[in-house]
């Protein structure tokens, strides 16, 4: 995106608060549900009030949505409790029936961002709109699918633009729905720090009592807002019932929640962190310098294997090396899974260097 500078935190133009949170039922059902939600939320911390009017569903059978006849409703949140209100869009017809209907914020879902032509499609029609356009990680790891389908909102002049965190697909069962993949959403905050991100933990946790700690997780990492799918009785929810809090659990969850300051002027902060951060630079170093011994040492023994004629990947010392590592690791507080990122890493460029010395 050539014009970083353009995409300035619309937040405070908006008059919107810090944290922004957006909350509501994953989906609209019924004018009287919908409208149940909103009261409850009224004056609370909630400035947008989101609902879902056509769902896209993994199979089909499930609840797709009230469709159309839902847009009014949201316009009678609007005009009865003063939060904004937002919807997801997925096709260009559902941006011009949101924009007729005046819904503030559309969002655009995991499943949409992930084709170039859909976004592309929905970014046509928003040309140069002024409402706030949100949109969601691709359900798929890749930090580029997400990047592009913001240069085509950019492209498209849409200046108040946000995006959304909400975790990612995996194969493995992980204990999130989907994995938060932390790590994604910083190089996309490192790249755009003025580009406002707001955290989904409902669909990151996929369950109710992990929401709050994932909201605090999106706190501490400086996220600008939450959206926090909200229903008056989760249980009977027609979709996502096991990730939905009640407006009163929320509303707990707002007394608890700690919101985190970007930094702090006092010189003491200043110079304790400062500190930290030395030691934290002088280890990172010291980490490199061993991991540059450590493949002198993997040159060698590619060497030896390159004389012998021996396969270079050698399984049984890789398990055993992983098994005594994992051990060690929790042994000092280090998590097995962070444990096995690291070796497995370790030992790919292991196998990287030994390759390079049998093509010499
Ligand atoms: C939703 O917000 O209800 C939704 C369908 O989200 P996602 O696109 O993240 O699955
Ligand atoms: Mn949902």
């Amino acid at each position: 995106m050539e014009n970083k500078k353009e995409l300035h935190t619309w937040l405070d133009k908006f008059n919107l608060t810090h944290p922004l949170v957006i909350a509501g039922p994953c989906s609209a059902e019924t004018e009287e549900q919908v409208m149940a939600v909103a009261n409850e939320l009224k004056g609370s911390d909630v400035s947008v009030f989101r609902a879902g009017i056509w769902k896209p569903r993994t199979r089909p059978g499930g609840f797709e949505g009230i469709g159309v006849v839902g847009l009014p409703w949201l316009q009678r949140v609007k005009k009865e409790t003063g939060m904004l209100v937002a919807t997801e869009v997925a096709t260009a017809e559902h941006v011009k029936l949101a924009l007729e209907h005046d819904i503030d914020v559309l969002w655009i879902g995991a499943r949409t961002t992930v084709n170039p032509f859909a976004v592309q499609e929905i970014a046509d029609v928003l040309q140069n709109t002024d409402k706030i356009v949100l949109l969601k990680n691709p359900v798929n790891p890749d930090l580029s699918l997400w990047l592009g389908g913001l240069e085509r909102l950019h492209n498209a002049g849409i200046k108040k633009l946000g995006v959304i965190h909400r975790g990612f697909s995996t194969y493995d069962k992980t204990k999130y729905r989907n994995n938060p993949e932390w790590q994604i959403a910083i190089d996309l905050q490192n790249k755009f720090p003025d580009l406002p991100i707001i955290c989904d933990p409902s669909h990151i946790a996929g369950r109710r009592d992990m929401i709050e700690e994932v909201s605090q997780q999106a706190l501490d990492l400086n996220y600008d807002g939450l959206m926090i799918e909200t229903h008056c009785t989760p249980d009977e929810a027609w979709s996502d019932a096991a990730q939905q809090v009640t407006p009163d659990r929320l509303k707990q969850m707002f007394v608890d929640l700690r919101v985190r300051k970007e930094t702090d002027s006092a010189d003491d902060y200043s110079s304790r962190l400062s500190k930290f951060r030395t030691q934290i630079d002088e280890f990172d170093g010291k980490l490199l310098e061993i991991l540059a011994k450590r493949m002198k040492v993997a040159d060698q023994i590619g060497a030896l294997k390159k004389e012998k004629n021996v396969a270079i990947l050698q399984n049984n010392r890789w398990n055993e090396i992983l098994g005594r590592m994992i051990l060690d690791g929790e042994s000092k507080g280090l998590s097995e899974e962070f444990v096995l990122k690291i070796f497995k890493a370790i030992h790919q460029e292991s196998i990287n260097h030994q390759e390079k010395v049998y093509k010499e």
